[in-house]
């Protein structure tokens, strides 16, 4: 068969691999000028320092087979992400830990005393938290609220955290120890020279053919035997019901001859700092060796149609637009609808390599015995 994969990303690149891998042709396209999509990283010309150009990726999964599938086209360097933010005039260690709390109170607190400090801090009237605030009130109490939750989600979601889902915070861990390892995975790292060296090694087999800079025209689709699709699931329907809503990033550049800020990522917790966070790229690569440094200020705002989109809203609108889409798209013959854009979810990579490699597992099953593919092996509602 002769299959198109819409966008050069890992979950292009990997159902491309694949299916080359079982005999198949694979053609595989990319609006943009380089591969890799969102985890792209090139060297900066001015500093020489690999930076991710779409935002900081770190690698961290528990899945080990996917652990080792990336390892079987690059050496994965240990890395483990240690964030700091600065709110309130002081330098706080993430996510809050027993540090963070110590600090942030001036205390000598073991984890037993300062689980029952917070808990005297908590909002225990609010039973059944309902947002965001509800639930940060009831479980971190008022103060580690205003100065590590509000303002950073206000300027990250660009609306009150009376507005979001009490769920957003259920995902943000507080923590008794000094543990300030941002996760809790059991394989975590960086690849040793870059994730779009990375791509480029899993595109790079006879059966795979990339055309850059090179935009899918749905009329083009018949000239194959299936489309993964892993561009916006809306755009592919020329956003014929309307669009679906992400927060798009913006990132201001600037270099600096030493070490900037200490760490590769220092998030803001204050509202009247514009930015979220500063990344600095080369304590992403701790074994190469910069004089100069190259950082990036990140700044969140609503995704209007010439933004990239980066971060799905999925609140209760979206959501009822989303379940039209996926109707429109299980009426659509011939094309399967995949990654972070095509199931309208926020993924992570090892996240994004596992649904490739099921999806295109079960796509040659299904093949092989005769049935239509479907249009989602992902379910994108949930
Ligand atoms: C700011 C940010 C930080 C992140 N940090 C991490 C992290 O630390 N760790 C982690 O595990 N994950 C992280 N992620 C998630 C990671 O970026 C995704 O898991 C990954 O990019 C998903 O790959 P994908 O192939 O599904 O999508 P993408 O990487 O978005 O690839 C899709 C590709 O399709 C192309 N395309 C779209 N439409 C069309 C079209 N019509 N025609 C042709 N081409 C098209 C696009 O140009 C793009 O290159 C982060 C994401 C963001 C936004």
């Amino acid at each position: 068969m002769h299959i198109l994969l819409v966008g050069a990303g890992l979950s292009g690149a990997v159902i491309a691999r694949k299916l080359a891998e079982a005999g198949h042709r694979a053609t595989v396209i990319d609006g943009r000028d380089h591969i890799a999509g969102n985890c792209h990283t090139e060297r900066d010309p001015e500093t020489g320092v690999m930076v991710h150009r779409y935002g900081p990726h770190i690698f961290h999964t528990d899945d080990e087979e996917v652990w080792d599938y990336v390892q079987g086209f690059m050496r994965f360097m240990p890395y483990k992400n240690r964030v700091k933010t600065t709110s309130q005039g002081a330098v706080y260690s993430l996510p809050v830990n027993l540090h963070t709390i110590n600090q942030f109170y001036g205390r000598t607190m073991r984890p037993d005393e300062a689980r029952a400090f917070i808990e005297e801090q908590a909002d225990t009237s609010i039973e059944e938290p309902q947002t965001f605030e509800e639930q940060a009130l009831r479980f971190v109490g008022p103060d580690l609220y205003e100065a590590f939750f509000k303002g950073y989600t206000e300027k990250q979601w660009g609306c009150s955290p009376t507005e979001l889902p009490a769920s957003i915070l259920k995902r943000l861990p507080l923590r008794f120890n000094y543990d300030d390892n941002y996760f809790s995975h059991r394989f975590q790292g960086m690849p040793e020279h870059g994730y779009t060296e990375m791509v480029s090694r899993i595109l790079d087999h006879p059966g795979i053919e990339v055309h850059l800079q090179t935009w899918f025209d749905p009329a083009a689709a018949g000239e194959y035997d299936h489309v993964f699709y892993s561009g916006a699931l809306d755009g592919y329907f020329g956003y014929a019901l309307g669009r679906l809503g992400y927060r798009t990033l913006d990132f201001k550049r600037f270099t600096y001859d030493g070490d900037y800020q200490g760490c590769a990522v220092m998030n803001y917790g204050d509202r009247q700092v514009p930015y979220t966070r500063i990344t600095e790229h080369k304590h992403f690569s701790p074994w190469e060796t910069h004089e100069k440094s190259t950082c990036y200020e990140e700044y969140s705002r609503a995704c209007t149609p010439e933004d990239e989109p980066f971060y799905p809203i999925r609140l209760v609108d979206e959501k009822a637009l989303l379940a039209d889409y996926i109707a429109r798209a299980e009426e659509t013959e011939g094309v399967t609808f995949v990654g972070r854009l095509g199931t309208y979810r926020y993924l992570d990579m090892d996240r994004t390599i596992r649904e490739a490699l099921d999806t295109v597992a079960a796509y040659l099953s299904d093949t092989a015995q005769g049935r239509a593919p479907r249009a989602f092996y992902q379910p994108p509602m949930g």
